[in-house]
């Protein structure tokens, strides 16, 4: 009976069909009064899983959201939907808390949003004891974990809330891929009984491409231009420089960017922020330092100028895109350069030997990844200990294979001519050694155009040596010298390599990379694209004038189904995915007025 209420929501005031993946357990447990841990990825549908049995179990759930964005975003987009939910934080003075108190001591809200500092303090636990606190919901459960990148440790202190609520059913969720993070969470905020779900990491709908680098600027601009000429999207860079000048490049061509980097005022960066929420097409350029507490649904695209330091952050940078479902890509340049980089940052944290050893195995392991000939997401998911059955057919690899080349006589002479200049000079040194060029004017002076070996790889472009090296070093056969000069050694690993014994087979760069499709991926059937137009200029107007972001409004997947079907009648709109009964009262007339003119 009690999922029928909860499916009686879903319909009401989601104005969706249907559960999702675990989404009805979930909910189900919940409303039962059950503890649950919820892993799933991003964009899964983890807020319907409180949400639901907030609505439906009787009393207040209170919400644990680690920033403030995140909360007000969440907020905000439950008060379109008509639910009455309130939040406690610091932005707020003191009538604005007292509001929100009253409302809560008086049994109104379904939903309290609070950060953990505020929740832990005296006053608001005394609150919590005198009201009907329905569920406590966890969100952003990873901060709770030393080891994840969003450690805080108000999160470990959480764990009192079944001492002081022991009949309160709690649900932690994350989207976080990392097994080691997944059971610190467990255990610190004492779920190890609860009933775990755990859904498929793949987010099929992210489509994983990568591409050497050697102008990374022109090559982003031309994946823009093709690909994803209006959308909105992301593009991380390692420096807070590079950051702006990517940006102004990308103003020059015509892009509306904008910069986020920690170098920034709050100010400026909140007000950027806040642009590239509530305007269409934005493209923000921005330092890893951008991205958690982003709910935006429509990021159609996080574009990568260099490597990420490993294949955890590389999962969570990329996952901000396509929350929505529809598809995304995710697009990397990357270059040896950027090892030696990353290398430096690793030697110069004050981690401990050991960490920074774990640190460069990690980033070799997202070298190697990039270096892949065969699919992508296997590989991804299979780092997360996740088997998928076959080739996705939505990566660079599975779209178009790359053509693969025998290259081991090739390998042990690169590896040779390491060894006979005494492991200490960088990839281009010792191209033009094998190429036979004493350009660098240090070949000569060493002597190393004596060596048996100069010269002796002239009919291979130095690209092609390049790559060679690259893959040499991804494999882990050559090392890379720490103190980020570029200097190489050998491993002990390449010895069966030097002997022949192992087959080295190297990814030839594509020729003629397949013409790209210009204007990127329709969402929906070209005929309906100027209705789909119309529709989203309504809803940017709405958006204006309510000062909310558009995808608060309707998500693109609503109006997608609303030029799909093209109701005409106020009545057959709750059919369409993402209108509930409070969103059909508000903006029903208006998009029907636009259809039917469409129409006629
Ligand atoms: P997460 O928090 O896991 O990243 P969200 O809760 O933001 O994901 O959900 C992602 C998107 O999917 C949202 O736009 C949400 O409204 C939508 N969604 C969630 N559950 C359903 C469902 N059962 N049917 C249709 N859309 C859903
Ligand atoms: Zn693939």
């Amino acid at each position: 009976m009690s999922v029928d209420a909860a499916l009686e929501q879903l319909k009401k005031v989601f104005g969706y069909a249907e559960f999702r993946h675990a989404q009805k357990e979930i909910v189900d447990t919940l409303i039962q009064g059950e503890d649950c841990l919820v892993l799933m990825p991003t964009g899964g549908g983890k807020s319907l899983c409180y949400q639901i049995p907030a609505l439906v179990r009787s009393g207040t759930a209170v919400v644990v959201s680690p920033l403030i964005a995140l909360m007000q975003d969440q907020v905000e987009a439950l008060q379109q939907l008509g639910v009455s939910v309130g939040f406690l934080n610091s932005t707020q003075d003191h009538e604005q808390r007292w509001q929100v108190t009253n409302q809560l001591t008086s049994g109104e809200l379904k939903l309290l949003y609070l950060s953990p500092e505020r929740l832990l303090m005296p006053e608001t636990l005394e609150l919590l004891g005198q009201v009907d606190v329905s569920l406590f919901a966890i969100d952003e459960a990873h901060c709770v974990s030393q080891w994840g990148h969003d450690f805080r440790k108000e999160y470990q202190q959480l764990d009192c809330l079944p001492t002081i609520f022991p009949n309160i059913p709690r649900v932690a969720l994350t989207a976080t891929a990392d097994q080691r993070v997944r059971k610190e969470i467990s255990v610190q905020l004492q779920l190890e009984n609860a009933q775990h779900f755990v859904h498929s990491f793949d987010r099929p709908n992210i489509s994983y491409h990568v591409v050497d680098a050697n102008d990374a600027r022109q090559q982003l601009w031309r994946f823009l231009s093709t690909q994803h000429p209006n959308d909105a999207g992301i593009v991380y860079c390692l420096s807070r420089n590079r950051t702006e000048q990517i940006a102004d490049y990308l103003n020059e061509k015509g892009r509306t960017a904008l910069v986020y980097h920690a170098g920034m005022t709050d100010e400026a960066r909140n007000t950027n922020q806040r642009r590239f929420l509530l305007e269409d097409g934005i493209v923000m350029v921005a330092t890893i330092a951008f991205g958690m507490g982003i709910d935006k649904p429509d990021v159609r695209f996080v574009a990568h100028m260099n490597l990420p330091k490993n294949l955890e952050a590389y999962y969570q940078e990329t996952g901000r895109a396509g929350r929505d479902g529809l598809p995304a890509t995710a697009w990397m340049a990357y270059s040896l350069k950027d090892v030696m980089t990353l290398n430096t940052f690793v030697e110069e944290s004050d981690a401990g030997q050991q960490h920074k050893l774990l640190m460069q195995h990690k980033l070799r392991t997202m070298l190697g990844w990039c270096e892949l000939t065969t699919c992508r997401r296997v590989a991804l998911l299979k780092y997360f200990d996740e088997e998928m059955p076959q080739s996705c057919g939505n990566c660079d690899n599975c779209l178009a294979p790359p053509e693969v080349i025998d290259s081991t006589e090739n390998a042990r002479r690169a590896l040779s001519c390491v060894y006979r200049t005494g492991q200490r000079y960088g990839v281009s040194y010792l191209v033009e050694v094998l190429r036979g060029s004493t350009a660098d004017s240090r070949v000569k002076q060493n002597g190393h155009d004596r060596l048996e070996l100069f010269g002796t790889g002239d009919a291979i472009s130095a690209r092609e040596w390049r790559d060679l090296f690259r893959q040499l070093i991804a494999s882990g056969y050559l090392v890379m010298d720490e103190e980020g000069h570029g200097g190489l050694r050998m491993d002990e690993s390449c010895r069966p390599v030097l002997r022949g014994e192992v087959e080295i087979l190297q990814r030839r760069p594509r020729k003629t990379a397949k013409p790209e499709k210009k204007g990127g991926k329709l969402l929906i059937d070209e005929s309906d694209q100027p209705l789909f137009e119309a529709l989203r200029s309504l809803r940017t107007r709405l958006a204006k004038e309510a000062g909310i972001p558009p995808y608060v409004v309707f998500p693109d997947t609503t109006l997608i189904a609303l030029a799909t079907h093209k109701p005409t009648e106020y009545q057959s709109l709750t059919s369409i995915t993402g209108i509930g009964q409070t969103k059909q009262e508000r903006y029903g007339e208006a998009f029907i007025g636009v259809i039917r003119q469409f129409i006629q």
